[in-house]
């Protein structure tokens, strides 16, 4: 954590953008868009809220375009579903403000904590997030799955990705300038957030549940991102087959010095077919789940080196329109 120092220099206005990922929340959005708006303007004028629509199918464009105006909405609209890590970063390389808040567009997360984060943010600290109390709105093997990859990888990769700790969170611009030059397609953002090393603070809070819509996230998906998260930021997997390899070095050498010691000092016949096929399978196991798991990191070092575009955006309307000031409308 660095030292805090009050933003002084923002005592004449800041401006605040708000990031807002949908996919297929029709139902809800056009509602949960105008509580926030009003909730962004009681903390400063200067506001925006990017929303990016990241290949909903069911409405949700007509929905958010219906209050785009009233709400100062930065519509950016992929032109398929590329996954909320990505439209997360179509939102951070759109998005203006000095301050710039994460939140989901299912209306999970209390937009009422807002303003008390982007206080604490006022008052020097980097990055402020919220930190969901554990196993709450969430099925149980859910909350469990999460707390060992988050567990895994705080302990594996040095970083600081607190359980409980999700997108809902309030970035100063440096951080979000920090994201813009971040590269990689495999992209797991609650790593990418801590990387940067800035002063940090949480903010406990009770999920809501959902109250339109499904979530998004099966266990298939989740498990995608777990295996995204432990590959990009840790390389303990590799060393644990290296480790297997060695112990399955020992135990053979073990065995084989068993049988010779059967054989010459207690005259046993040595044993055949079945110690064979059994040694054969155990290590052929293990030589494909060595495989695989190399094969886990040379896949997404396939997915960087062909260098594609995080997402592709398909239609965007009133880009920069909506800061008074806009400190700068470029992409990096
Ligand atoms: N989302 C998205 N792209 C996706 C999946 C989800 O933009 O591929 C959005 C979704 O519309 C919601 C937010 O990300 O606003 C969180 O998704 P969800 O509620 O499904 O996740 P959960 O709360 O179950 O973790
Ligand atoms: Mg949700």
């Amino acid at each position: 954590m660095s030292m805090r120092a009050p933003r002084l220099h923002l005592a004449s206005g800041f401006s605040l953008s708000c990031i807002v990922p949908v996919l297929n929340e029709a139902a809800g959005i056009a509602s949960f868009l105008r509580r926030l708006h009003r909730v962004m303007i009681g903390i400063t004028p200067r506001v925006e809220i990017v929303v990016v629509n990241d290949g909903s199918t069911d409405g949700s464009a007509a929905e958010i375009l219906r209050c785009a105006d009233a709400c100062r909405i930065h519509y950016i609209e992929l032109s398929r579903n590329f996954g909320k890590e990505f439209a997360l970063q179509a939102g951070l390389d759109a998005a203006a403000g000095d301050c710039v808040c994460l939140i989901d567009g299912d209306d999970q997360h209390p937009m009422e904590l807002i303003p008390e984060m982007v206080q604490r943010w006022r008052a020097g600290i980097d990055m402020v997030y919220a930190l969901r109390r554990f196993g709450q709105s969430e099925s149980w093997p859910k909350s469990m799955a999460r707390s060992f990859v988050h567990r895994l990888l705080t302990s594996r990769s040095g970083l600081e990705i607190p359980v409980g700790a999700g997108d809902f969170r309030v970035l100063d611009r440096k951080i979000v300038q920090l994201l813009r030059t971040m590269p990689e397609r495999t992209r797991f953002m609650k790593g990418l957030y801590a990387w940067g090393g800035f002063s940090s603070e949480a903010i406990p809070y009770e999920q809501q549940p959902r109250t339109t819509g499904t979530s998004k996230y099966t266990f298939h998906t989740l498990s995608d991102l777990a295996a995204c998260g432990i590959t990009a930021f840790s390389t303990t997997p590799l060393r644990l087959v290296s480790l297997l390899g060695l112990l399955t070095a020992l135990a053979a050498v073990v065995l084989g010095l068993w049988i010779v010691f059967e054989k010459i000092f207690l005259g046993q016949p040595i044993p055949g077919f079945a110690t064979l096929a059994a040694s054969i399978l155990l290590l052929s196991g293990i030589q494909l789940l060595g495989l695989g798991i190399v094969g886990e990191y040379v896949g997404r070092i396939f997915d960087e080196v062909k260098q594609r575009p995080l997402y592709v955006v398909a239609r965007e309307l009133n880009r920069g329109a909506l800061l008074e000031s806009v400190q700068e409308g470029t992409r990096a």
